[in-house]
């Protein structure tokens, strides 16, 4: 009887006889160098298993079990949805271990941001929200600026420990460790396997590291308060931005009023003359109105003038919520969870918010 094979990415005892037994792999991969079970090899292709998302209660359970462990957290927000992808239970389970923030989709960003400003601004909110990350860096997964500083970074932060990459879903955890991957050579591309948090079914990915340590991608879960969860697929390639986005220029006076497409609306109550910044996706149109003849607009033309969302989806979607604002602060951002953001720059200006019921408005210092 010849030695039996074993899978170079998890350890199981290759077989080429049952497909959909463990351990399967066809015949003819047999011939190549680095052998692997077709499951392993699937996971290669990564994204079959990045489809899962969690419960808060599996969410709850992996948290925890990182307050255990003695290792470096890379927590991974979408820079372009600071609040919405922020992970508030972070700060109570990290324990003792030492987090990076990561701020991912930089390449978002208008170009005449400076990089330096938008970390300092990461850092002072961070505080804000109880968390006291070690460092704090930006990179584009996508386009690639600032990976291999990350890489670096995470190297000289974990000191032989494992990594733990966190983050809500769509943040690019997927993205940002299929290019590590690329970057550091292609036949660490088969040594990815999955394992199991104790207590939950959910598979986490495995990538080894060169001293035996493991960088962990956990699944990522869902914020509820974002507008994603009320569009649908072809609404959400709207809304999300894809490239540089181009901030959009207001003038506006009191009891003037911005629709954010369908799905939000600004009244600029009482304040002096003065212009509002809009940062949303390009594809997105904002419509300005005078107050008096928002509430009939909107009546009339949601899912026509006014979209997304779309004529067809118009009944399931949700009725706006008003809310209030004093801003008594220079330059500040009133932030529609997953869509984008208001910057406004006159102190003492009193703005009217509308979201859709469930999707959270929120007012913060301004980015830029
Ligand atoms: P995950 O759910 O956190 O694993 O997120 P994915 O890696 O699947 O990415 C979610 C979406 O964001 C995809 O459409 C990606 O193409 C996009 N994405 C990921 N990273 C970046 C980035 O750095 N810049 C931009 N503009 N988009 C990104």
């Amino acid at each position: 009887e010849t030695h039996p094979i074993m899978c170079s990415g998890c350890g199981i005892k290759i077989q080429t006889d049952e497909k959909d037994k463990i351990g399967y792999t066809p015949k003819s991969a047999l011939e190549r160098d680095v052998i692997i079970c077709q499951r392993c090899f699937r996971l290669k292709h990564y994204n079959e298993v990045q489809d899962v998302s969690l419960t808060d209660d599996d969410f709850l359970k992996i948290l925890n079990e990182l307050g255990k462990k003695d290792a470096l957290i890379v927590k991974v927000i979408d820079i372009f949805d600071f609040d919405g992808s922020w992970l508030s239970g972070l700060p109570r389970f990290v324990g003792k271990n030492p987090i990076l923030l990561v701020g991912n989709k930089v390449d978002l960003l208008p170009k005449s941001v400076k990089r330096a400003k938008v970390i300092q601004w990461m850092k002072r909110v961070s505080k804000e929200y109880g968390l006291k990350p070690t460092d704090v860096h930006l990179m584009s997964a996508e386009s690639g600026e600032g990976v291999l500083e990350t890489a670096n970074l995470i190297e000289q932060y974990r000191k032989d420990r494992d990594v733990y990459v966190v983050g809500c879903t769509n943040v690019g955890k997927s993205t940002f460790i299929n290019r590590l991957l690329k970057e550091f050579g292609a036949d660490d591309e088969f040594l990815i396997t999955t394992s199991n948090i104790p207590g939950t079914t959910l598979d986490m990915i495995d990538v080894p590291l060169d001293d035996g340590a493991s960088l962990f991608d956990t699944p990522g879960i869902i914020n509820h308060h974002q507008m994603a969860h009320l569009l649908d697929k072809k609404e959400l390639k709207i809304i999300s931005p894809r490239k540089e986005v181009k901030p959009k220029v207001f003038q506006l006076s009191p009891e003037q009023t911005l629709f954010i497409g369908g799905m939000g609306r600004f009244d600029f109550i009482h304040g002096e003359d003065q212009s509002f910044v809009c940062y949303f996706s390009n594809e997105v149109t904002i419509h300005r109105t005078k107050l008096e003849k928002a509430d009939e607009l909107y009546e009339n033309h949601l899912g026509g003038l006014l979209s997304p969302p779309f004529k067809e989806n118009v009944e399931f979607f949700p009725p706006l919520v008003k809310q209030e604002w004093k801003l008594d602060e220079d330059k500040q951002d009133i932030v529609y969870s997953g869509l984008g953001w208001i910057t406004v720059h006159g102190k003492g200006a009193t703005v009217r918010t509308y979201a859709p019921k469930g999707v959270h408005v929120s007012v913060r210092p301004s980015i830029f």
